[in-house]
């Protein structure tokens, strides 16, 4: 038996079906029948979870469900051979919340093919603040990596590298990713005051308000970037398209400002620039382990302590509400066992 936040979907005879959002016991015989059982420790409150926790549709595809994209904890029992009790692990989408019961909950139990090993030097509240939100980020770095292997461009030292939706979670650990690599950062926000300062802390060397990407310009515009790491969609997606060096990349994560875009294949056929979409849910293992990896060697854990919020499991949902209310920077973590 464990605590755990339980979306349910309440049918409406005359309208769409609304949800239920409640913190209750759950006895272990509910748990999905999996491999892996795990004490979790930590989850977080990402965009997705904010969605859920608020009773909004669009992520849980079946019910009940149990809420959390991220879990970090201690194996209590695995008839899978790669895990045995008192291995620290983590799990970061792969279905949590959406299909499978996820991590704002004492208790889970899970399959093995997405669970990676929580590294010595990371604690394991350490390693909930990183959450999707960080590995998110970890495998835009990659793919900006890779498709500036390709094209030359997305170089130390050339232009700079746009970071969309900066004040975020994915935002934050990007700049701070990036900047531990060497590049030149741009940070765009919509908190330029509040979190200018900030922003430079992380590792961004320049600013720039979020409203300059957000009306629409022409299809080629002046190249201001090497290449960016979007998780804000919409307009400002196609703008920064618009303003991609020859060979860039742009690495498209979110839809924070919208999720249709507005573009043209302009910035594709004369500059050759890439659109590399990335999903942190459906990530094979050996892709997930790579940017697990990267994140946990290359963050500055301190910096990361200074971007997280603690709070206990039932304080979430009003963590979910500043979230969607867009008064968060950084990372909440929630320790479930408070
Ligand atoms: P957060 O809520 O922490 O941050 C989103 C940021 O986007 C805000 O802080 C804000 O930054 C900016 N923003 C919010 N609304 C708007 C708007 N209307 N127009 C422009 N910018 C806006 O979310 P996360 O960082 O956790 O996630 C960011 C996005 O990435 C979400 O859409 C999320 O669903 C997606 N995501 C996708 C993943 C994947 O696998 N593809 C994995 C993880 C997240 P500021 O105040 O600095 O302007």
């Amino acid at each position: 038996m464990g605590r755990a936040y339980v979306i349910e979907q309440v049918e409406q005879e005359d309208a769409k079906p609304t949800r239920t959002v409640e913190l209750r016991d759950v006895p272990d015989a509910s748990l999905p029948d999996e491999s892996v059982t795990v004490d979790v420790e930590f989850s977080s409150v990402n965009y997705k979870d904010a969605l859920v926790l608020t009773g909004k549709a669009g992520v849980v595809r079946s019910f009940p469900m149990v809420a959390g994209i991220d879990l970090v904890g201690v194996v209590a029992a695995s008839s899978d051979p790669d895990w045995t009790p008192g291995d620290r692990v983590a799990l970061f989408g792969d279905g949590l919340s959406e299909t499978r019961f996820g991590g704002l909950a004492e208790r889970a139990r899970v399959r093995p093919d997405a669970l990676v090993r929580v590294p010595d030097h990371v604690s394991s509240e350490r390693a909930a603040a990183i959450g999707t939100a960080g590995y998110t980020a970890a495998l835009c770095v990659l793919a900006l990596e890779h498709g500036s292997l390709a094209s030359g461009a997305v170089q130390p030292g050339g232009l700079p590298v746009l970071v969309t939706g900066a004040g975020g979670g994915v935002g934050s650990v990007a700049i701070a990713l990036l900047a531990a690599a060497g590049f030149d950062v741009a940070a765009s926000t919509g908190r330029v005051d509040e979190l200018g300062s900030e922003l430079r802390r992380l590792g961004a060397t320049s600013i720039v308000d979020r409203a300059e990407l957000s009306e629409a310009g022409r299809p080629l515009a002046t190249q201001r970037w090497s290449g960016a790491i979007d998780s804000v969609g919409g307009q400002t997606l196609a703008t920064v398209l618009s303003q991609v060096e020859y060979g860039g990349t742009v690495a498209a994560c979110g839809l924070a400002g919208g999720p249709d875009l507005p573009a043209t294949v302009m910035p594709f056929i004369l500059r050759g620039v890439t659109l590399a979409g990335v999903n942190s849910v459906e990530a094979p293992l050996a892709l997930r382990q790579a940017a697990w990896d990267r994140v946990t060697s290359a963050l500055d854990l301190d910096l990361l302590d200074s971007l997280t919020a603690t709070v206990p499991l039932a304080d979430a949902v009003s963590a979910a509400e500043r979230v969607l209310a867009g008064g968060v920077h950084g990372r909440i973590v929630v320790d479930v066992r408070a």
